[in-house]
């Protein structure tokens, strides 16, 4: 967590960014939890240890831990944006259940080879890579 901070403070700073304590506070919490988060959802997370911090500053503290570089944005079967942890996670793809929202990473770094080579093939320069399969889960198809 030491690394992320010195991350963040770097990125605060660079940018000119107001120093305030509450975005430390956000992203220990978002680093505390492996899951994939929406901002509703860190929100009430954030709230139960520093319920001082408001909605809007987890919103705003995302956004710049997003353009720092410390986190990664996809989104479910419900259209919401959720985040989850980028420095140091290897990256994957999810499998989304339509019904129950559950996600399913798993390991997608032979189909990313084939993307960049169809990319290359058309002398396009790749930025973002995200794989998702929606369907059902195990426990919803029946
Ligand atoms: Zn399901
Ligand atoms: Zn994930």
């Amino acid at each position: 967590m030491k690394e992320e901070i010195e991350i963040l403070r770097k990125h605060i700073e660079l940018k000119g960014l107001r120093k305030t304590n509450q975005r430390y506070k956000v992203l220990e919490i978002f680093l505390s939890n492996e899951e994939h988060l929406s901002v509703d959802e860190l929100y009430s997370l954030v709230e139960k240890k520093y319920p001082e911090i408001s909605h809007s500053t987890v919103f705003r503290s995302m956004k710049i831990i997003f353009d720092a570089g410390l986190a990664s944005k996809m989104m479910g079967c419900d259209s919401i944006v959720r985040y989850e942890h980028l420095y140091k996670h290897s990256q994957h793809g999810h499998m989304i259940c339509s019904k129950c929202h559950e996600m399913i990473e798993f390991d997608d770094s032979k189909i990313k080879e084939l993307l960049k080579k169809a990319a290359k093939k058309e002398k396009f320069k790749p930025q973002v890579f995200k794989t998702r399969i929606l369907g059902l889960c195990k426990k919803c198809q029946d």
